[in-house]
């Protein structure tokens, strides 16, 4: 079920901040109070919206409250290259329930899609819903958002132009959007982490790889064909190490999880860290995570590779400050759990490299809502689907 017209779409997207009375919603819409109450009446018919008592008197007779209604059911599915998270939310995307699994991205679109609608299936089974109207979905990939499907995603075997949009929409039978996770991620930030009174943003992801969501007025910027933000492959030294898509010198080939790992392994092995070395032993392989654990224990060595990288980070940051203006700068992902010593060497280069009148009022800060900023993103970006006139 969809608004009928633009004004009611308005009214479902303010009423998604909560509910309140007709005579507050009269205070912040261009509409007169009859119109009000006849797009309000005719949400109330459709079934989108229902009566939620009256409001405190303000002097006169006292307002009917509304809010949206107590059976609408969002689904997030947040899809990573090892792992698969869901949630249902209601109409306000407070988040009901949520569950995750390990999973590997590698055995292919069958196989993932349907462990998260086999999760989906168990939140169904607690009785958090028996129908839902719409579900968003994230991929750590390329989208192309239109067609709702992955495009040439390089850590994602099988998956080229697969239908996702249309084989989820159909086993959930409700409406369904694909995006990529950065991008998801970046509506969570908005909808409920440290951008939701910011307009024009930035969310630097820095996982697995690399990459940025673009929020300009409130909205997702995808570019010309949905890869606006890709840059993880802008070129930050032209001897740099061969990178995944088979350039060299990309900032993912110097600053993702892989290269972290490569380079935490290459100090253990040349006696830099007696920390790394002993967890190089005792585990077989070393990852993101130890470099973090090692920083934190004071070991030179971790510090100065995340040092590095956040320099490289910061190199790049510098030049998207200048071009685009952002009003915050947001640090996510899984390296960013490394913490305030990479948070603080992307700040000192940004603040050195950009001018006063780009960086005079810009917080560079991490996320705030960790893991739950992908699922939370998705059901906010169905929600903008399904609350806007179809
Ligand atoms: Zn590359």
């Amino acid at each position: 079920m969809r608004p009928e017209n633009a004004h009611q779409a308005m009214l479902l997207r303010l009423l998604r901040e909560g509910g309140r009375s007709r005579a507050e919603l009269g205070d912040v819409v261009d509409l007169s109070r009859s119109k009000l109450n006849v797009e309000l009446d005719r949400l109330i018919e459709l079934g989108l919206v229902e009566p939620d008592g009256l409001a405190e008197s303000r002097g006169g007779r006292r307002s009917g409250k509304v809010r949206l209604s107590r059976q609408t059911r969002f689904a997030g599915i947040d899809i990573g290259a090892t792992s698969v998270d869901v949630a249902v939310t209601d109409g306000e995307l407070n988040v009901l329930g949520h569950l995750s699994e390990p999973c590997d991205i590698r055995e292919g679109p069958a196989v993932v899609l349907d462990r998260a609608v086999t999760l989906l299936g168990k939140l169904r089974e607690q009785g958090l819903y028996s129908q839902l109207h719409g579900a968003g979905i994230g991929l750590p990939g390329p989208v192309s958002f239109p067609e709702g499907v992955p495009v040439v995603p390089p850590i994602m075997p099988g998956w080229d132009r697969y239908p996702v949009r249309e084989a989820v929409s159909e086993e959930l039978g409700c409406p369904a959007l694909v995006d990529n996770d950065v991008n998801i991620m970046a509506l969570g930030e908005l909808h409920a982490g440290l951008a939701r009174q910011v307009g024009d943003f930035l969310l630097v992801k820095i996982g697995t790889g690399v990459g940025c969501g673009i929020v300009v007025d409130g909205k997702i910027y995808r570019g010309v064909s949905g890869s606006a933000g890709d840059i993880g492959h802008i070129r930050v030294d032209d001897d740099g190490p061969i990178c995944a898509c088979g350039n060299s010198g990309c900032l993912e080939a110097y600053f993702g999880g892989a290269a972290l790992a490569r380079e935490a392994t290459a100090v253990a092995r040349s006696g830099g860290s007696p920390y790394l070395a002993e967890r190089l032993a005792a585990a077989g392989e070393l990852t993101a995570q130890d470099v973090a654990v090692a920083a934190a224990q004071g070991d030179a060595a971790a510090i100065q590779i995340i040092r590095d990288g956040g320099r490289r980070v910061g190199q790049v940051l510098a030049s998207l400050v200048s071009f685009f203006n952002p009003g915050l700068v947001i640090i996510a992902g899984g390296v960013a759990r490394l913490g305030h010593v990479l948070l603080a060497e992307i700040r000192s280069v940004v603040y050195r490299r950009s001018l006063p009148l780009a960086t005079g009022n810009l917080p560079i800060v991490l996320s705030e809502l960790g893991d739950a900023a992908g699922i939370v993103g998705a059901t906010r970006l169905i929600s903008d689907h399904v609350y806007s006139a179809g």
